[in-house]
């Protein structure tokens, strides 16, 4: 448990990670995680060394996103080593517990405990900046995070409907009461392109996003389109940027990822 000051915790560096920058959603189901995923690797295509770590602790994504499984190693210095594929070191809850044993069940002090060992125990070997794959929603562990950790900024990701822009805003509040910078919005499934004529459809509509972030005063960092490719290459395990890396899709991510 960290030590307190004026009644507020101290935020802590996570041992050998430089900058950290969460990715955050207040509802599940927008694309949090595979934006998270797709920008971790957009982030080491331009020369980072990345780490991603995937906070969802009820329902992490990682493990199948990068195609990993299996228990991590313990180091010398008795801390969880990171799974790497792609080049990209990952950890997630997904490691730890089997599958059938949802953490669902877990009672609250495991939860912490679980926690703090995902944030503060793991060896990362140097690194340039960790995505961290915010649990959906602004509940008890999204607040932990951002109060104990040394967080650099935060990125809010949205779909255009109304609903999940409501619930993005109470995220965004989260944050300004804690003092981290929002670094901006991505819009994720904001339009489609017609594979047969490039025609571009904004299906939801293209300025209620705009508007909620200039009153805000958010930046879009970038909208990404709905795309069958993006989809079916998550769910094989091999992210577009690293599946189809000159898509227009890939191309995206990159974007979004050089604001960062
Ligand atoms: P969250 O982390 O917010 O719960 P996920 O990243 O798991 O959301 O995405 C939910 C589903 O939507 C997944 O099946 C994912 O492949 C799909 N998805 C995410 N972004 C896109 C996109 N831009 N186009 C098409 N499918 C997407």
């Amino acid at each position: 448990i960290p030590r307190m000051s004026r009644g507020l915790p101290v935020r802590q560096h996570i041992p050998h990670v430089k900058k950290v920058i969460l990715i955050s959603s207040a509802k599940g189901g927008v694309g949090k995680s595979t934006v998270s995923s797709n920008i971790a690797l957009s982030l080491q295509k331009l020369g980072k060394n990345v780490g991603l770590l995937d906070a969802d602790l009820f329902g992490p994504s990682v493990p199948k996103l990068f195609n990993l499984s299996g228990e991590p190693r313990i180091s010398d210095s008795g801390k969880l080593l990171p799974l790497t594929n792609y080049g990209l070191q990952t950890m997630s809850m997904g490691y730890l517990i089997p599958s059938e044993k949802s953490a669902v069940v877990w009672r609250g002090m495991m939860v912490i405990k679980a926690l703090q060992q995902l944030l503060f125990e793991v060896e990362w070997n140097n690194i340039d900046i960790l995505v961290i794959d915010m649990p959906p929603g602004t509940g008890d562990t999204q607040l932990t995070i951002s109060q104990q950790v040394k967080v650099n900024g935060a990125v809010i990701v949205s779909t255009p409907q109304d609903i999940a822009l409501i619930d993005a805003i109470k995220g965004i509040t989260m944050f300004n009461k804690v003092n981290i910078p929002i670094l901006g919005l991505v819009q994720n499934m904001s339009f489609y392109v017609c594979p047969n004529c490039n025609h571009e459809s904004h299906i939801f509509g293209n300025d209620g996003v705009k508007r909620e972030a200039e009153k805000q005063q958010l930046d879009i960092l970038g909208s990404i389109p709905i795309n069958e490719k993006i989809c079916r290459q998550s769910d094989l395990g091999k992210p577009i940027v690293i599946s189809d890396p000159d898509s227009p899709s890939a191309a995206f991510y990159v974007e979004i990822a050089q604001k960062i």
